[in-house]
C-alpha cells in the first residue's frame, strides 16, 4: 500500500475501500449500523481471478485460473461471463496436455483495461 493523497480508503479491518460513510466504506458502514462486529469482507470471485491472471501474465486459460485459485472451472467460467468489461477472451490456443490423443483449443483470457484499472485502482 502506498500512501497517497487520493480518496480516503475505509477504516475497517483489512479493508481499503473508499470511504462511504463515518470513516467506513458502504458494506462496513452497513455492518456498523447492524452493530456487528466489523469483519474482513469477502474478496469477489472476479478480484481472485484478476490477480491470478496478473499473476500468471499474458493470456491465461480457465485451467490455469483455476489451478492458481483452487476455484472450480464452473465458478470460474460464471465470473468471468458476468464481467465481460473485466476479463475478455483472447482467442483459442491448443491444450499442451500430453496423453491426449488429439490436440483440443481451449479459450484463452486476457484483462481488459478496465480491469487492469480495477486491480491497481
Ligand atoms: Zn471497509
Amino acid at each position: 500500500m502506498t500512501t497517497t493523497t487520493r480518496t480516503k480508503t475505509c477504516a475497517g479491518p483489512a479493508c481499503d475501500r473508499r470511504v462511504y460513510s463515518r470513516g467506513l466504506c458502504r458494506t462496513h458502514d452497513q455492518q456498523r449500523r447492524k452493530g456487528r462486529t466489523l469483519t474482513p469482507i469477502p474478496i469477489p470471485t472476479i478480484d481472485l481471478i484478476l490477480d491470478a491472471a496478473w499473476c500468471i501474465g499474458g493470456t491465461v486459460t480457465v485451467a490455469e485460473l483455476s489451478d492458481r485459485t483452487g476455484i472450480s472451472h464452473n465458478t470460474i467460467l460464471r465470473a468471468i461471463q458476468r464481467n465481460p468489461d473485466l476479463i475478455e477472451c483472447a482467442g483459442t490456443i491448443p491444450v499442451k496436455h500430453t496423453g491426449e490423443p488429439q490436440s483440443r483449443d481451449v479459450s484463452a483470457w486476457r484483462i481488459t483495461p478496465a480491469g487492469l484499472d480495477r486491480l491497481h485502482g
